[in-house]
């Protein structure tokens, strides 16, 4: 490779880096504590922190409108790679203005897509804003796949984040849809503006510990979004995780807590 092109090459992999991150292992589900002091929960956090959220807990959607069809490239977890369609395209409310564009393969049925779409939007209310916020687009496959967030729609290059339709019923059957949705936001809001900053790297090294065995793994890819799970929870979740994971997350990541409290977030509407 030339010299020219080494820059030109690095740029193209940090935005294959950032399209194509985030995905979930569905067949990891341990749930038993690891090393103290190295890694706080085995696999990915989603599972062993589920049913923090449920369907008690405030929705802020308000409704769904058709808005007509649009064609995009987009990610497919079936194929890994990207494909342009023509979707079905709704747009969904919530009570704080903020709108998210659900892009459903049309594969789906126009009225199953709605009603997925509408689902979907209901468990994606209950995230806080600053989440809902950076997400503008969810794209909605069948099957199974992955579970992606990042630039999941090649372009506008917005947060967007990816659904596979079965793999999705699982995660909701199981009581970690919200869980999940708040790590796939969060690498579709948060992980380009704070990844790689000063601030969350020193945190992470302060704790000298992972909230997760998958982030641990992945230090700068998946850190991000799985300590959201355990940040919200500690926050605002204490009742439902019980004091054992509540001590637990507080004990492992305080200065990763620290910092993002820090950062005043918008989390309407979750409060204590
Ligand atoms: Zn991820």
């Amino acid at each position: 490779m030339s010299d020219k092109g080494l820059p030109f090459a690095i740029i193209i992999l940090v935005c294959i880096h950032f399209l194509i991150s985030c995905g979930q292992n569905e067949d990891t589900d341990p749930s038993t504590p690891a090393t103290p002091g190295r890694v706080a929960y085995q696999g990915a956090l989603s599972y062993s922190l589920k049913n923090m959220m449920s369907v008690n807990d405030r929705s802020t959607f308000v409704k769904i409108l058709d808005t007509g069809e649009q064609t995009r490239t987009v990610y497919d977890g079936r194929i890994e790679g990207r494909i342009t369609l023509t979707m079905f395209s709704f747009t969904a409310h919530f009570d704080d203005n903020v709108t998210i564009i659900f892009l459903v393969n049309k594969e789906i049925d126009y009225n199953r897509s709605l009603e997925l779409s509408q689902e979907y939007a209901m468990h994606i209310g209950r995230l806080p804003a600053v989440l809902r916020k950076g997400t503008h687009f969810v794209v909605v496959h069948a099957e199974k796949g992955t579970p992606r967030g990042g630039q999941i729609v090649i372009a506008p290059n917005l947060g967007s984040i990816l659904i596979h339709v079965d793999t999705f019923k699982n995660a909701i059957d199981n009581g970690r849809i919200e869980e999940l949705l708040i790590h796939e936001t969060t690498h579709a809001a948060i992980d380009a503006k704070l990844n790689g900053t000063s601030g969350w790297l020193h945190s992470q090294r302060t704790d000298n510990s992972f909230i997760s065995d998958y982030a641990y793994r992945n230090p700068t890819r998946e850190d991000l979004a799985e300590t959201m799970i355990a940040y919200l929870g500690q926050k605002f979740f204490q009742e439902s995780l019980g004091s054992s994971n509540f001590n637990r997350i507080r004990e492992v990541i305080p200065n990763r807590i620290a910092y993002l409290d820090g950062l005043n977030l918008d989390l309407y509407p979750l409060e204590n």
